[in-house]
């Protein structure tokens, strides 16, 4: 799905995660094309961390990349799963805007 960024919510469509909702917390592209991102709190995996002098170590939760076939965004104005157009300005400026509501998404 293009035109995805950072602090955007979505919703995820597969896999373990279903249905649940978090925000985009990094953006992986290959070229100009969106493949993986990072959500908060979706696809989380175990790590072991080694024990330091300050820290007992032991398995942390930590975000892996999600392919971006598997989320949907969110609008932030009607609140439902949506696929995102991209309109441009008078000025050539591309902008978002919701395919559900016809809201601009910033
Ligand atoms: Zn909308």
């Amino acid at each position: 799905m293009a035109g995805l960024k950072k602090k955007d919510k979505v919703i995820v469509l597969s896999g373990k995660d279903k249905g649940k909702k978090g925000e985009i917390l990094k953006v992986f592209k290959k070229g100009d094309k969106i493949e993986e991102v990072i959500v908060s709190g979706i696809n989380l995996v175990s790590k072991h961390k080694k024990p330091t002098r300050n820290d007992p170590g032991g398995i942390v939760k930590k975000e892996a990349p999600i392919n971006v076939s598997k989320i949907m965004l969110v609008c932030p104005s009607c609140d439902k799963p949506t696929r995102l157009k991209m309109n441009l300005t008078e000025g050539g400026e591309k902008f978002r805007v919701c395919r559900k509501c016809g809201q601009t998404i910033a």
